[in-house]
């Protein structure tokens, strides 16, 4: 999922002016499990800012507003208070803002109420949120037996460990388990030893090529 935080209440401010008046767009996916864009935080700031003197016309918090569908359904359903607003409030991830803007037919001004942090995975407590996966386009998990190297080693280190690491740990943090050690130490759990031997060419960039598009079908 997408991991957002929400930016500072100044901040959101800062981009409205007084007696504007605001729809606000959340996000029933990853934005309501980071607790930044969920209906509870969409009624939170709702409340915060009709106490400054905003003018809330309403809000809505799709299931998932990244999707064209989904944000189309949501601004149709609620376009009779949109039609009558200034500006959106969005408390998305980036992907789901540029989806409101997308398929937004009325070109309302959007003002962004979160910063997106990055791909994650959720912790059993539904608190810790951790970086895992940085998209590379070529994935090299089958080898590493399940360990991003790309992801987890600072130096995004393809042929580790870096001659920095000094026992087992990493230099950029010693209470940091070097990655590579913990492929090492992985890979001979398993009896595959070999695969830590193997060199790893340079990621192919030219998969990560922005912006990415895919079609399916
Ligand atoms: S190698 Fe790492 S960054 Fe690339 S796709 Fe696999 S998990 Fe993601
Ligand atoms: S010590 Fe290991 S994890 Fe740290 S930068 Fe070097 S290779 Fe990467």
């Amino acid at each position: 999922m997408v991991i957002t935080e929400q930016k500072p209440f100044n901040e959101i401010v800062s981009h409205l002016k007084k007696g504007e008046k605001i729809f606000i767009i959340g996000c029933g996916e990853c934005s309501t499990t980071c607790k930044t864009g969920g209906e509870e935080e969409v009624l939170a700031l709702k409340k915060k800012l009709q106490e400054e003197g905003f003018l809330i016309t309403g809000f809505v918090v799709p299931k998932a507003p990244c999707i064209a569908s989904h944000i189309k359904s949501a601004i149709a359903k609620n376009f009779s208070q949109i039609k009558d607003s200034d500006s959106y409030l969005i408390l998305t991830c980036g992907l789901g803002a540029q989806s409101v803007i997308a398929n937004d037919r009325l070109g309302l001004p959007a003002h962004i109420g979160c910063n997106t942090l990055f791909i994650g995975m959720v912790g059993l407590d539904a608190k810790n949120f951790f970086e895992v996966c940085s998209a590379c386009g070529d994935c090299m998990l089958e080898d590493t037996l399940g360990i991003c190297a790309l992801t987890q080693c600072p130096k995004g280190i393809l042929n580790g460990p870096c001659g920095g690491m000094a026992e087992g740990k990493c230099e950029s943090d010693k209470d940091r388990e070097c990655v590579w050690v913990a492929i090492y130490n992985r890979l001979k759990d398993k009896g595959r030893l070999e695969s830590f031997f193997k060199i790893y060419p340079a990621k192919d960039f030219s998969k990560h090529k922005k912006p990415r598009h895919k079609v399916i079908g």
